[in-house]
């Protein structure tokens, strides 16, 4: 009966999303009246015309739009001198997830029910501008199989790139892992198995792994042509980086000389720092959003709070990984935004305004969102820019976040693939906050 339950609940999900896209059915739309911001590190350009052409950006111009008399098929829209940059990323998301859990859904969750739950918040992703997700651990290849579905176009979602389950060693991440792949053979096996199972990146807990597992693990994935990264922390991050590791997750404690190091060897830096928040950041960050007019809603702001406890360090740790942020982006390595807990959309916002806050500039910050992770997951020449011959996946904001990191909230459009995304469309009658299970 449970299991039947369950099922219906899919077949209604299914069917009320069924319409979240709207399609402009057009050729071409031509977004006119606007200023880019292309991530390539080029200046802010004011004053812009973007044509679409397909799931393409076909050709970016000076200057408002004329329209000629012979375009029937071409939709154009005033972007009334909004922002346009390259939709954003999020690369440390495991999707079905929940930080904190105050209501222990975890514990006994079904497959369909985690399911639902990690397509939901892809989408909801999604509608905050994250065309992009990186899934770095997650059940049952449910991150796999979402990447699929949105590929398929069978509902509107972001481009994932899935690890499916990290590779482990039994007992790894601090006993999280009660049966995990030991030594090398079976290292080997775990990530190849991955693979087999549609992982395009692997995600590794390798803190409790000796050195030729480490080894194994880096050169298996590579052969097969996947991107890895890992949960780490000194001295296990020094060694991963020496072995060829393409990332790195958290850096807990990170060295100055590990960060030299990952600097030569063009290592990837997912720093989130909001797993690393104390009371004072979180407090500095809320009242900047009241500022702003963002924070009034004392429900949205009361969870975002619960969420950042959850992962409440001492001040001096906290601002031990901000400093650390810094100087790894002095040093020229590559960062990435990555929020580690969901919701995918509002924590890679905080994600952002966390690096303004350590001290990163605001255009380094949009491009360890967009640019950096194309470069990272090998599909720069299609996607991460703005650029004429790329994909249009592409936010449109209202105001200009280089003035202000947290005008990346202001979202006016989304477009993936050339298809413009429905913001407004509900995903029932709860919302989306409600995944958390309210404290009582
Ligand atoms: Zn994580």
């Amino acid at each position: 009966m449970k299991r039947a339950k369950e099922y219906f609940t899919l077949i209604l999900f299914l069917l009320t999303v069924m319409a979240l896209f709207q399609n402009l059915h057009a050729q071409k739309t031509v977004l006119t009246n606007c200023n880019i911001i292309d991530c390539t590190g080029a200046k802010l350009q004011k004053n812009m015309t973007m044509i679409l052409e397909g799931n393409k950006i076909q050709e970016i111009k000076k200057g408002l739009y004329a329209s000629d008399s012979t375009s029937e098929d071409i939709t154009v829209i005033d972007l009334e001198n909004g922002y346009v940059m390259p939709g954003l990323w999020n690369m440390h998301t495991h999707l079905s997830d929940l930080l904190p859990d105050p209501k222990n859904i975890l514990i006994d969750e079904s497959a369909p029910s985690a399911t639902i739950r990690a397509g939901l918040n892809a989408m909801d992703g999604l509608r905050h501008g994250f065309t992009g997700l990186r899934s770095v651990h997650e059940r049952d290849y449910i991150d796999v199989e979402w990447r699929d579905i949105f590929d398929r176009g069978l509902f509107p979602g972001p481009r994932i790139f899935a690890s499916g389950a990290a590779v482990s060693p039994t007992g790894g991440h601090r006993g999280l892992v009660a049966k995990g792949s030991d030594g090398v053979a079976e290292i080997r096996k775990a990530v190849r198995e991955r693979f087999q199972n549609g992982a395009n990146v692997i995600k590794l807990f390798s803190v409790e792994m000796l050195q030729d597992e480490v080894e194994a693990a880096i050169e298996t994935a590579h052969s097969l042509g996947l991107t890895l990264t890992a949960h780490s922390r000194e001295p296990d991050t020094y060694r991963l980086v020496e072995a060829g590791i393409d990332c790195i997750e958290h850096g807990y404690n990170i060295s100055d000389e590990t960060i030299a190091l990952m600097a030569k060897k063009g290592t990837f830096y997912t720093p989130t720092i909001i797993c690393n928040l104390s009371a004072g950041y979180i407090n500095e960050r809320e009242s900047r959003l009241r500022a702003m007019g963002l924070g009034d809603d004392e429900e949205i702001a009361s969870i975002r709070m619960l969420i950042n406890m959850a992962d409440e360090r001492s001040p001096e740790f906290a601002l031990y990984q901000r400093q650390a942020l810094k100087k790894a982006v002095d040093a020229g390595v590559k960062v990435l935004i990555g929020s580690d807990s969901m919701p995918v959309g509002e924590l890679g916002f905080m994600e952002m305004e966390q690096f303004v806050l350590s001290g990163v500039s605001e255009m380094t910050t949009l491009m360890a969102a967009t640019r950096n992770c194309a470069e990272l997951l090998g599909v720069l020449d299609e996607l991460g820019t703005v650029e004429e011959g790329k994909l249009a996946d592409l936010l449109i904001l209202d105001k200009n976040p280089l003035e202000n990191i947290s005008n990346i909230r202001t979202t006016k459009m989304v477009f993936k693939n050339g298809v413009s995304v429905n913001l407004d469309y509900p995903n029932g009658t709860a919302t989306f906050w409600d995944y958390f299970g309210k404290p009582e």
